[in-house]
């Protein structure tokens, strides 16, 4: 059953409190701030990254940073904005140093993106990068190079895995997969 917009706006608002003061794992004491996720709470395509950055932490909002520039770019490159999207994390708190999350860290926080997808519904979810595509498909160390690109279904929801946005501030040929990647996302909405 759809949910009414206004009523997704009261859900959302309500586990983003939550996460706000959110006590559970050890990231709470090192966070400047949580970074529930944000955007439109009608779009049919949704983002998810790995954890916040420097400048996330700082403002509170997902993907702010360069890797969130870059992000930029391959949404307009297809003609997309992130207004039109919802975009999140795995983990809603800036691991220290900008490391991975545990799995006992992403254990605590991944109620908040389950529930955040059941509300939002989106058609698509493009995963940014081989920590997101793990959490969701459930394998250890899944090859991002074979997966990216491809349409998965995980429990009657689509996913399109692609690199992390961050890959390309290293190697520049990733962008151009990245924009790919994300006209095939497009293209199932
Ligand atoms: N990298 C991520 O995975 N998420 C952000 O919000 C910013 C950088």
């Amino acid at each position: 059953m759809e949910i009414k917009l206004e009523d997704k706006e009261k859900l959302l608002s309500e586990i983003a409190r939550e996460i706000n003061t959110c006590e559970k794992c050890a990231l709470a004491k090192t966070r400047i701030k949580a970074v529930p996720g944000s955007g439109n709470l009608a779009a049919k395509l949704m983002f998810i990254g790995e954890a916040p950055g420097r400048n996330e932490d700082e403002q509170g909002l997902p993907f702010v940073g360069q890797a969130g520039k870059v992000l930029d770019k391959a949404l307009a490159a297809n003609g997309l904005s992130r207004e039109a999207c919802f975009i999140a994390n795995v983990a809603k708190c800036r691991p220290p140093n900008n490391r991975v999350p545990t799995p006992e860290e992403v254990a605590c926080c991944i109620s908040y993106l389950t529930l955040q997808i059941k509300i939002l519904e989106p058609k698509c979810i493009v995963l940014l990068g081989a920590t997101a595509l793990k959490y969701f498909i459930k394998e250890e160390k899944p090859s991002i190079s074979a997966l990216r690109g491809k349409k998965i279904m995980i429990e009657g929801r689509i996913f399109v895995p692609t690199y992390h946005p961050a890959a390309c501030l290293r190697t520049y040929k990733y962008y151009e997969v990245i924009v790919r990647d994300l006209a095939f996302a497009k293209s199932l909405i």
